[in-house]
C-alpha cells in the first residue's frame, strides 16, 4: 500500500495543473482499491454547496455541474461528521440522495471520508462499487491518507487562485483572483505589481512580457554558449583527477547543454511570451517535475543536474539582466523576502503597497511598512507571485488580502475606503500637539518606534513626545559592512537633534533572529532561540563599544538620550553591558567630550525578564517592554510563521498578567515602565496598558493619532474597569471581542474599523 501511496502522491505532485492532479488521484485511487467509481466533491462556499470535480466511474459530463447542497445527501452528512462513512448499500440510507445526472444508480457500496485542512472541511473524497460490500479498514486507512495529501493539494489550490477559477467557471462566472496572507501593515494600496526576486535564485524568478522576443533569444543562446564553455573549461581542468563516476555527471551536464533540445525549449517559451530567465524557470520546472515523479533512482538523481544546469545559465543571463525593477508612481513591491533595503530603493513617493511572500504581522519588516505607512500583506505564501508583475493589485492590509485584476466596482469600494481612511486623518491631524491625557486628567507618554532614516520626519509629524525605540540595527543592515564609529555618530546626532529637548531612546544593537546582517552571516537552526540581540554584542564587545562610543560622542550638547539593552535574558548579561557602558563612557570623556552618562534601560522580551524585572530594574534606569517578542516567547509562536499568525495575539491572558508583573516590579524600585512593541500602538490593547499603570507607550508613527484620540476620550477609571473585566475572561478571542465592543460603546469604533 505504501508504495502505491508513494507513487500515487509523485505523479500526483508532477501533474501540469490543479484538475489534472484532480484526474489523476481518481484513477489511480479506483485503480488501487479495485472499486469501480472514485470521485472529488468541493466545497464552494460561494453558493453552499458541493460540486463534482473529479470522477471515474460517474457521469464525466457531470464534472463542474453536479451540484449538491452542503446539508444534503451521504456526501454533506460526511463534510457535517467530519470522519468517513462506510456503507454497505447506500441506496437503503436515509441520507441517500437521488442525483440522476451523477448516474450512480449501479452504486451501493459506499465509502466516503472528508478532506480537511486546519480544521476546514474542503470537500469529500468517495469511492463506490456495484455489489453491496463494506470497505475493510485497510482501505478505509488508505482512502483517510490519500485524503490528507488531497487537502494540501487543494489549499495550494485554494492560495493559487486555481481552485475558485476551477468552480466559478462551472457556475459561468468570474470574480478577481483574491489572495490571502496575513495583515501586514493597515491600509489600503491600488497600484501596479513591481516582482523583485533574490539572484541566482530561479525559483523567484517573475514572468515578465518580453521588450523584444528577439534580444532575449540571444540571450539565451549567449548564456548557454558561456556555460558550455564554463563546463569545457573545468573538465579540461579537472577530468584527469576525476573518478570516473564525477567525470559521467561532466558528461552528462555537456550532452544536455550540447543538444538543442532544452535551449530550444526555452527559445520556445520566450516565443509563447515569457522573456528568458522567466522561460528558463518554466522549462527547468517542467523537466525537474516530471524527473521526480518517475519510477526511477537514476532518473530521480538528475533532478539535482538539471537543477544546476539551470543556475549556471541563469547566472549567464543574469550577468546581463537588463530588466532592473521598473518602479511605476504607484508601486505594489513584491517579494519572497522583501528587505528594509528594497523598500528604501523604491523611489521617494512611489511605494503603494508591499507583498512578502514570508513573514508575518510583526515580523521587521512588516513593522518598517507601518513605520513607513505603506499598506502591506505578509505570509501569502503559496500565491505564485511571478505571475504578478505589471498586474493591477488592491492590497488590503486590513484583511491580510490582495486582489488582482479587480473589477471596476470592486476598485471603486477600495478607493471610497482610502477616501474614508484619509478624513480619519484628517480628524486626528486636529489633535497632533495636545497631550494624551485621559478625561479624568491621567497624563501618559506617547512616543514613537523609529528605525528607518526616512521615518524621522513621519516620526516628527506625529505628534509624540519623543522616540521610544530607535533601532539601531536598521542602518547597520543597509550596508555591507559594519558602519563605522564615526558614521554611527552622525546618524545619532542628526536624531538626538531632530526631536532635542524631547527623549530618544536608542536601542544597541540587536541583530539576529529574522534580521540578519549580509555581511555578517549567522546559520543557525533555530535562530530566534539562538545567537541574537545583546548576546551578539556581548561576545563582540569591540562592536558594542564602537556603538556606546558613537552614541555617546553623538549626545554632547542635548541631554535627551537614554541607551536600551534588548533581549536580556539574565542579569549578568546586564551586569558586564553595564561594564562595558561605563567604560565607554569614560574613554569619551577622556577624549574631551563634555557629556552625563545617559540613563540605561533594559528591555524585558522574554520570560525570564519577566520574572526577574524587579532584580533588573535594581540595575538600571528604566524598564521597557518589547511586546512582539514577549509574545512570540510566552505563546511559543514565531512572529514570522503565518501558518501560526492566528495564535500570536498579545492580548492573550498569560501575556496581560506578565505585562502586570512587570510594571508593579519596576515600579515597586521606583523606575519608569514603558512599552515599545506594536501592541502599544493598538488602541484596543493601549486602553489596558493605561490602565496597568505604564508610563508611557511607544509605537509606529502612523499609530500616535489613533491611540491618542482612544486616550482622550477615556477616563483611566473606565480603562481600569475593562482591565478588571478582562481579566477574568480566559481566551484572548474574548478579550479582543470585549475591548472592540468597549470602543464600539465609546464612539470610536471608526477607528479600529476603517476598511472592514
Ligand atoms: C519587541 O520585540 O517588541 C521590540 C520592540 O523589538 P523588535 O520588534 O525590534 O524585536
Ligand atoms: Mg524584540
Amino acid at each position: 500500500m505504501l508504495t502505491i501511496l508513494r507513487h500515487i502522491i509523485q505523479e500526483v505532485a508532477s501533474a501540469e495543473d490543479f484538475s489534472e492532479a484532480l484526474d489523476i488521484m481518481v484513477k489511480r485511487i479506483a485503480n488501487a482499491l479495485a472499486t469501480q467509481a472514485c470521485s472529488v466533491f468541493l466545497v464552494d462556499r460561494h453558493h453552499g454547496e458541493y460540486v463534482l470535480v473529479a470522477t471515474q466511474g460517474l457521469n464525466s459530463k457531470a464534472v463542474g455541474k453536479l451540484r449538491v447542497p452542503l446539508n444534503q445527501g451521504l456526501i454533506g452528512l460526511v463534510g457535517e461528521r467530519e470522519e468517513p462513512i462506510n456503507i454497505d448499500d447506500a441506496t437503503k440510507h436515509p441520507r441517500f440522495l437521488h442525483v440522476a445526472e451523477a448516474k450512480e444508480e449501479a452504486y451501493r457500496a459506499f465509502l466516503g471520508t472528508p478532506v480537511i485542512y486546519h480544521r476546514q472541511v474542503l470537500g469529500v473524497l468517495i469511492v463506490q462499487q456495484q455489489e453491496p460490500r463494506r470497505y475493510d479498514e485497510a482501505e478505509e486507512a488508505f482512502l483517510v491518507t490519500l485524503a490528507t495529501q488531497l487537502a494540501a493539494i487543494i489549499a495550494h489550490a485554494e492560495a493559487t487562485g486555481s481552485l475558485s477559477s476551477l468552480l466559478e467557471t462551472s457556475k459561468g462566472k468570474r470574480h478577481e483572483l483574491v489572495y490571502a496572507g496575513v495583515p501586514g501593515a493597515q491600509g489600503i494600496g491600488i497600484g501596479k505589481g513591481c516582482v523583485i526576486y533574490a539572484p541566482f535564485d530561479l525559483d523567484t524568478i517573475p514572468d515578465r512580457v518580453p521588450d523584444d522576443i528577439e534580444i532575449e533569444i540571444t540571450l539565451l543562446n549567449n548564456a548557454f554558449q558561456s556555460a558550455r564553455e564554463e563546463l569545457r573549461l573545468l573538465s579540461e581542468r579537472l577530468y584527469p583527477s576525476l573518478p570516473p563516476e564525477e567525470r559521467e555527471l561532466f558528461d552528462v551536464y555537456q550532452r544536455i547543454l550540447d543538444s538543442s533540445g532544452l535551449g530550444n525549449e526555452v527559445a520556445n517559451k520566450i516565443r509563447e511570451g515569457n522573456w528568458a530567465q522567466g522561460a528558463l524557470r518554466e522549462t527547468i520546472l517542467h523537466h525537474t517535475r516530471h524527473l521526480e515523479s518517475l519510477d526511477n533512482e537514476y532518473m530521480r538523481e538528475r533532478v539535482d543536474d538539471i537543477k544546476d544546469l539551470g543556475l549556471r545559465v541563469l547566472a549567464y543571463l543574469q550577468q546581463h539582466d537588463r530588466a532592473k525593477p521598473q518602479y511605476s508612481e504607484r508601486t505594489i513591491l513584491i517579494g519572497e523576502i522583501i528587505t528594509p533595503n528594497d523598500l528604501a530603493e523604491v523611489p521617494e513617493g512611489c511605494l503603494a503597497g508591499v507583498i512578502s511572500a514570508r513573514g508575518s504581522s510583526n515580523s521587521h519588516v512588516a513593522i518598517l511598512a507601518r513605520a513607513m505607512r505603506v499598506p502591506t500583506v505578509m505570509g501569502v505564501g503559496e500565491t505564485p507571485i511571478h505571475e504578478l508583475q505589471d498586474k493591477e493589485i488592491i492590497v488590503d492590509g486590513y484583511y491580510g488580502q490582495i486582489y488582482v485584476s479587480p473589477t471596476p466596482s470592486l476598485r471603486v469600494e477600495f478607493e471610497r475606503l482610502i477616501q474614508e481612511e484619509l478624513k480619519v486623518d484628517v480628524a486626528l491631524e486636529e489633535i497632533r500637539d495636545l497631550p494624551a491625557t485621559t478625561k479624568d486628567d491621567h497624563r501618559i507618554l506617547l512616543l514613537v518606534n523609529a528605525g528607518l532614516g526616512a521615518d524621522i520626519s513621519v516620526s516628527l509629524a506625529s505628534g509624540a513626545e519623543g522616540v521610544g525605540l530607535y533601532r539601531t540595527e536598521i542602518p547597520f543592515m543597509m550596508r555591507d559592512r559594519f558602519p563605522s564609529t564615526e558614521e554611527q555618530r552622525i546618524i545619532y546626532r542628526q536624531l538626538l537633534a531632530s526631536f532635542a529637548p524631547r527623549p530618544v531612546i536608542l536601542r544597541t544593537l540587536d541583530v539576529g533572529g529574522d534580521k540578519p546582517l549580509p555581511y555578517f552571516p549567522i546559520k543557525e537552526d533555530n535562530p530566534f532561540l539562538g545567537w541574537r540581540g545583546i548576546r551578539i554584542t556581548l561576545d563582540h564587545p569591540e562592536i558594542f563599544l564602537s556603538q556606546i562610543r558613537a552614541m555617546m560622542r553623538a549626545s554632547e550638547g542635548f541631554n535627551n538620550m537614554q541607551v536600551m539593552l534588548p533581549m536580556i535574558t539574565d542579569v549578568t548579561e546586564v551586569d558586564e553591558a553595564l561594564r562595558l557602558i561605563r567604560k565607554g563612557y569614560a574613554e569619551v570623556r577622556d577624549e574631551g567630550y563634555d557629556i552625563e552618562l545617559p540613563p540605561i534601560g533594559v528591555m524585558i522580551e522574554v520570560p525570564s525578564a519577566v520574572y526577574q524585572a524587579r532584580a533588573l530594574a535594581k540595575r538600571v534606569d528604566f524598564l521597557s517592554v518589547g511586546s512582539n517578542d514577549l509574545t512570540q516567547y510566552i505563546l511559543a509562536v514565531d512572529r514570522n510563521n503565518p501558518r501560526v499568525a492566528n495564535l500570536y495575539d498579545s492580548l492573550h491572558p498569560a501575556v496581560l498578567r506578565s505585562l502586570i508583573q512587570v510594571v508593579e516590579n519596576g515600579h515597586q524600585e521606583g523606575k519608569h515602565v514603558s512599552i515599545c512593541g506594536e501592541m502599544a500602538g493598538d488602541p484596543a490593547a493601549a486602553l489596558l496598558l493605561l490602565a496597568m499603570g505604564f508610563d508611557s507607550l511607544s509605537m509606529n508613527a502612523c499609530s500616535v493619532g489613533r491611540v491618542k484620540w482612544v486616550i482622550r476620550n477615556f477616563t483611566r477609571k473606565k480603562a481600569a474597569k475593562l482591565l478588571h473585566e478582562v481579566l477574568s475572561m480566559e481566551s484572548s478571542v474574548m478579550i479582543r471581542c470585549h475591548m472592540e465592543l468597549a470602543l464600539e460603546r465609546a464612539g470610536l469604533g471608526h477607528l479600529i474599523r476603517v476598511g472592514r
